[in-house]
């Protein structure tokens, strides 16, 4: 019996690709690790930025979060051209938490990484964003719960529970600040699967750590006002 290979390698894998299409990072492993919302005003901030200003609408007006995928970090390495339009940056000052990468060519951010809870094995992606940034997964995990919704302001909060029951049946817990809150189940469950080792790592392939080396920082603090005008006090 013979078997017929049907699909080419590149196939198998994850894609997340910018808003213009220049850029498109190709993944090994095809599955997300854990998937949530997040409430955060860095977040928003960032989908402003990967969106000069216009974020999609249920977005800016805080009906939905900020779909955040939690992906092995582990990439296939991107070819010359694609190389010279990635470049890496931080929120608002240089001890912020989180590096990020975009598309210089458009102005996507493709990726975030914590370096206090990712680090090494897993960054994040945002899947609510497209045309924006397009990403190209097998098979997408239920969202868990939604993180960070201190950041939104209490009825906000209260109408996000409500769709969610009406559309799933029951209401994603809420955490007001995770920070605050590592023992609690749900988030023991996100925690743990950020410490999942990649796999698998082909030859050919780096960790977002790797591939920034020797990528020049900058700080950008581009729409911090935006993402903040909801808070109040
Ligand atoms: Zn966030
Ligand atoms: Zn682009």
């Amino acid at each position: 019996m013979s078997v017929t290979q049907t699909s080419s390698e590149s196939s198998k894998m994850a894609t997340i690709t910018c808003g213009c299409g220049e850029v498109k990072l190709t993944l090994p492993n095809t599955v997300p690790k854990f998937r949530c919302g997040c409430c955060c005003t860095e977040c928003l901030q960032r989908v402003y930025i990967g969106t000069n200003g216009e974020p999609p609408a249920a977005i800016k007006n805080l009906d939905e979060p900020v779909d955040l995928l939690y992906i092995d970090s582990q990439i296939m390495m991107p070819d010359p051209d694609t190389l010279a339009k990635l470049a890496v940056f931080k929120l608002n000052n240089a001890d912020a938490a989180n590096i990020n990468l975009r598309a210089t060519c458009c102005g996507t951010v493709l990726v975030t990484e914590n370096k206090e809870f990712h680090v090494p094995h897993t960054m994040a992606t945002f899947h609510n964003l497209p045309p924006l940034l397009k990403c190209d997964f097998s098979k997408l995990p239920k969202s868990r719960l939604n993180v960070f919704t201190k950041d939104w302001p209490i009825e906000k909060m209260k109408s996000l529970a409500s769709n969610e029951k009406s559309k799933h049946g029951q209401s994603l817990p809420q955490i007001l600040d995770p920070r605050l809150a590592i023992k609690e189940e749900s988030l023991t469950e996100l925690i743990s699967a950020l410490q999942i080792e990649a796999s698998p790592k082909p030859e050919n392939s780096l960790s977002f750590t790797e591939l920034r080396e020797g990528m020049e920082m900058t700080i950008e603090r581009a729409f911090f006002a935006e993402a903040r005008s909801h808070l109040t006090g």
